[in-house]
């Protein structure tokens, strides 16, 4: 089924020059582009999109991370994108992450993890409604 979820490439992989390699993985598996900007977070956007973690020890770390540098907001859209796209970034903890997925072949630290994917389609709904309030290209 044709799924739609929000890929953000963090501060972390913006200063890295990671655009292209992780735009280049998500285009090669198959993955259909529909959204794309390069912004610098409003911290009312960031809290909002990590309210889940709100009250929880690493909450105002990972904002102020979201929010140190520019990031990269895509809309993805395919076939199970959701699933396929959480599986290619791989685990939250890079040292668990599998090689071959982003963080497994690029990342060490839990605390510059490079990517951010929704977590199911319900969270995508959302999250896509907060980084696309202008909708996406489809
Ligand atoms: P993301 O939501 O960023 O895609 P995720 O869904 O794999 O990552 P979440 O559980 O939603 O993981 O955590 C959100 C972010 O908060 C993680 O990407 C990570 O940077 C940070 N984080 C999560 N758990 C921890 C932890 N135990 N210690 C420190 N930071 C954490
Ligand atoms: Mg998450």
């Amino acid at each position: 089924m044709s799924e739609t979820t929000l890929v953000l490439i963090k501060p972390g992989g913006v200063k890295r020059n990671l655009i292209g390699e992780i735009t280049r993985r998500i285009e090669q598996r198959g993955l259909n582009v529909v959204g794309l900007k390069l912004m610098r977070a409003p911290r009312e956007l960031v809290e909002a999109h990590y309210a889940e973690h709100q009250g929880k020890g690493f909450f105002e770390d990972v904002v102020n991370y979201l929010c140190s540098g520019p990031v990269v907001a895509m809309a993805i859209q395919g076939p199970n994108a959701v699933k396929a796209i959480r599986t290619m970034m791989g685990a939250t903890n890079p040292i668990e992450a599998t090689p071959g997925s982003v963080r497994g072949d690029f990342a060490l630290s839990i605390d510059d993890n490079l990517t951010h994917s929704s977590s199911d389609p319900e969270a995508a709904a959302n999250e896509l409604a907060l980084w696309f309030p202008e909708g996406i290209v489809s």
